[in-house]
């Protein structure tokens, strides 16, 4: 496999979802196993859309780890620099719903394998042959991996590659608020790219509107910073250009992994206009993109299993011209 534009860093985790619709995993006393971790749902839907897309992480060499290397081998997922330890088993999330729909997540990890990704797990070469380095704050909060994302952000940063961070803000991996604050800001510092939702904003910022939350966190580093607004759509900002995108109206399944589905669509957009973030109707359109990706992902159940393909994509923005 030849070396992917887009390499993913972070965790591979098993969700165990509720089987039954509405009701958690306490009540119904069933569940269901689904790939996840958002790094790992970025890397299977750039695949899936045809942007040659690695994964770096470590896993647990046990029957979940090789499964998660499985789905995304068979995605078409470069997995040559994927690592596996037997020091910590594969991390598990299980899954409820809280009032409004939305996914909240109990981690299984003190140490899981995730964590454990390390200095020596780094390919040097392997980083600065990429585009774009793609990666979330989740393993920032452990070490040794929060070192090891620093140190391939140095490699990545100083090879020119692109450094595209999305926040994906859990606090309870964190000791307290001021801790995960300081943290999460800390890669702001090299990175081009910055997908967040409004909830992150306001984390980052202390504004949960979009236009004045994003000129506070404007740093001049930045490309391109992305505000996912839910069911409203985005707003992105740029150096020259900034304005908002809609979102595509579909009857909602469940949200897990709408953020990612909207980042891989909008990666995609960008990889095909050559990341030229001073053309403002590309950024538009790989936003749209994001927004139809997005869109098709809470339309069905999970995650990696509702990542959509380019046919699918598509044919939502073409059934959609002309009324967005
Ligand atoms: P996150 O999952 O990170 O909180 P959002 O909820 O903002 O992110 O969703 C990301 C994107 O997914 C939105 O910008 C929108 O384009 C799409 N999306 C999310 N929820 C819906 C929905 N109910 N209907 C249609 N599109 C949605």
């Amino acid at each position: 496999m030849s070396s992917p534009d887009i390499i993913s860093m972070g965790e591979a985790l098993i969700d165990i979802m509720p089987a039954v619709a509405g009701q958690s995993i306490v009540q119904s006393g069933q569940m269901r196993l689904a790939a996840g971790g958002a790094p790992a749902n970025v890397a299977v839907g750039l695949a899936r859309l045809g942007t040659a897309s690695g994964f770096i992480g470590k896993l647990g060499d046990d029957f979940f780890g090789h499964y998660l290397q499985q789905i995304l081998a068979e995605n078409q997922v470069d997995t040559s620099r994927l690592r596996f330890t037997r020091q910590a088993n594969t991390g598990l999330a299980f899954v409820s719903w809280d009032e409004r729909g939305d996914a909240s997540y109990l981690f299984y990890r003190n140490p899981s394998a995730d964590t454990l990704f390390a200095l020596e797990d780094l390919d040097a070469a392997y980083l600065q042959s990429a585009k774009v380095l793609q990666f979330g704050s989740l393993l920032l909060a452990s070490e040794p991996a929060a070192s090891a994302c620093y140190k391939a952000f140095e490699i990545a940063h100083s090879a020119g590659v692109l450094l595209s961070y999305d926040i994906n803000l859990r606090l309870n991996f964190w000791p307290d608020e001021a801790t995960a604050l300081e943290k999460v800001r800390h890669p702001l510092e090299y990175a081009g790219i910055v997908k967040l939702n409004r909830a992150e904003l306001a984390f980052l910022t202390g504004i949960d509107d979009p236009e004045e939350g994003v000129s506070k966190l404007w740093r001049s580093n930045f490309k391109l910073v992305v505000v996912t607004l839910d069911k409203t759509g985005s707003y992105y900002h740029t150096e020259k250009s900034a304005g908002f995108v809609p979102a595509f109206r579909v009857e909602a399944v469940d949200t897990v992994g709408a953020g990612d589905g909207f980042l891989v669509g909008l990666l995609d957009g960008l990889r095909q206009a050559n990341f030229d973030f001073g053309n403002e109707a590309a950024i538009r359109k790989a936003c749209l993109q994001g927004a139809a990706c997005g869109a098709i992902v809470v339309s069905r159940a999970g995650a990696i299993p509702a990542m959509p393909y380019r046919a699918e994509v598509e044919a939502l923005l073409a059934s959609k011209q002309g009324q967005i």
